[in-house]
């Protein structure tokens, strides 16, 4: 089951993203989160399970080892 970032959570931080094997996670610069950050989110159908986002992410709770549709805010 893919991982989830959520989204409100997320700083934008993006230790993630070069750490991902796959290269599925991808950086929102704008529109902002609820903190007023950037953030990241997971694309589902790449995503292979690997756990390496969520070791790398400084931010407690911003990651999650499955998927959960409504916390993921993914841009149109
Ligand atoms: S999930 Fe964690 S490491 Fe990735 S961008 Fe968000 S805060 Fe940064
Ligand atoms: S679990 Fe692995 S493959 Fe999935 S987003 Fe995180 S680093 Fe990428």
């Amino acid at each position: 089951m893919p991982y989830t970032i959520y989204t409100d959570v997320c700083e934008g931080v993006a230790d993630c993203i070069p750490v991902c094997p796959v290269e599925c996670i991808e950086l929102v610069e704008e529109p902002k989160n609820a903190k007023g950050t950037a953030y990241a989110y997971v694309k589902w159908d790449i995503c292979i399970d690997c756990g390496a986002c969520l070791a790398a992410c400084p931010i407690e709770g911003a990651v999650a080892d499955e998927q959960i549709e409504d916390v993921q805010k993914i841009p149109a």
